[in-house]
C-alpha cells in the first residue's frame, strides 16, 4: 500500500529530525541541570525546585525522542514471553506499592511457554509503558490484572486497571504524539508502543470507560510453545 509506505517514510524522517533536535538540546540541558542543582543546594526555594522538576521533564521528553530516531531494522530473536513480562513486573512493583495498587497475574493454560519473535528491549518498553499508565491511572489504589492467554496463532496480553478511564474524545487521540493528560507526562509512551507492536506483526487495542477502568490488549504472533 503506497499511502502506508509514504506514511512510514514520513515517520522515519520526522523521527530522525526529532532525534537530531533532541540530541542538540541534551548538552545545554545537562549543564543547565548541573547549575540548577548547585543553586538549589545553596539556596533551596520553591522556584528552584520547580525549575529542576521541569528540567527533568524536558530530559524525559528528549530521551523518548532520541528513541524515535532509530528506525533501524529490529534485532529479532525468539524469546519466551513470560520472563520478559516478569522482569517488567519487578520494575513496576515499587511504583505499584507506592500507589496502593495490587497486581494480579493470570496465566491461562497453554500460554505459559509461549515464544515470540521480538526485540526484547522493545517489547519490554511496551510492557513498561502500558503498566506504568495503568498504575498512574489509579492514584488511590486498585487492582491491576494482567492476563496472558493463547488465542490461535497469537498470544494475548491483557492489562486491565480500575483507574480513571479515558473519555471518548481522549480515546480518539491515544497514540498521537504529545497527547497527555498528566502534569509530567510526555504523551509519547503509547505512540511508541503502537509502533513497536505493529513492527512485531501484532496489534495493540485499548478499551476504556470513564470512572471504571481501562483495558489494553496486546496481541503478538506465537513462534512456538516451549514445554507444551
Ligand atoms: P503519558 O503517560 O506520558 O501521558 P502515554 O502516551 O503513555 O503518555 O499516554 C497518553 C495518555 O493516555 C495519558 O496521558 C492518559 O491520559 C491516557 N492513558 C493511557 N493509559 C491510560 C490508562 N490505563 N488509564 C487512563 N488513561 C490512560
Ligand atoms: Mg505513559
Amino acid at each position: 500500500n503506497r499511502e502506508l509506505l509514504q506514511q512510514s517514510e514520513k515517520l522515519a524522517v520526522v523521527g530522525e529530525l526529532a532525534a537530531g533536535i533532541a540530541h542538540e538540546i541534551r548538552n545545554p540541558l545537562t549543564s543547565l541541570k548541573g547549575f540548577m542543582q548547585l543553586s538549589h543546594k545553596n539556596d533551596p526555594t520553591y522556584y528552584t525546585q520547580i525549575m529542576l522538576s521541569e528540567i527533568d521533564r524536558i530530559h524525559a521528553i528528549t530521551s523518548e525522542l532520541l528513541l524515535l530516531g532509530k528506525p533501524k531494522a529490529l534485532d529479532f530473536e525468539n524469546k519466551a514471553l513470560m520472563p520478559l513480562l516478569e522482569a517488567i513486573l519487578t520494575l513496576v512493583n515499587t511504583q505499584a506499592i507506592l500507589y496502593n495498587v495490587q497486581i494480579a497475574t493470570l496465566v491461562r493454560p497453554g500460554a505459559e511457554g509461549v515464544v515470540v519473535r521480538c526485540e526484547e528491549t522493545k517489547i519490554k518498553q511496551v510492557f513498561l509503558n502500558v503498566l506504568k499508565n495503568a498504575v498512574e491511572a489509579m492514584p488511590n489504589g486498585g487492582e491491576l490484572t494482567i492476563a496472558l492467554e493463547r488465542e490461535g496463532a497469537f498470544v494475548r496480553v491483557t492489562v486491565a486497571d480500575q483507574g480513571v478511564g479515558i473519555s471518548r474524545e481522549q480515546l480518539a487521540k491515544l497514540g498521537q504524539a504529545f497527547f497527555t493528560t498528566k502534569e509530567n507526562g510526555t504523551g509519547l509512551g503509547l505512540m511508541i508502543s503502537f509502533n513497536i507492536i505493529e513492527q512485531h506483526g501484532g496489534r495493540l487495542a485499548i478499551e476504556s470507560e470513564e470512572g471504571v477502568g481501562t483495558k489494553v490488549d496486546i496481541r503478538l504472533p506465537i513462534i512456538e510453545t516451549k514445554g507444551a
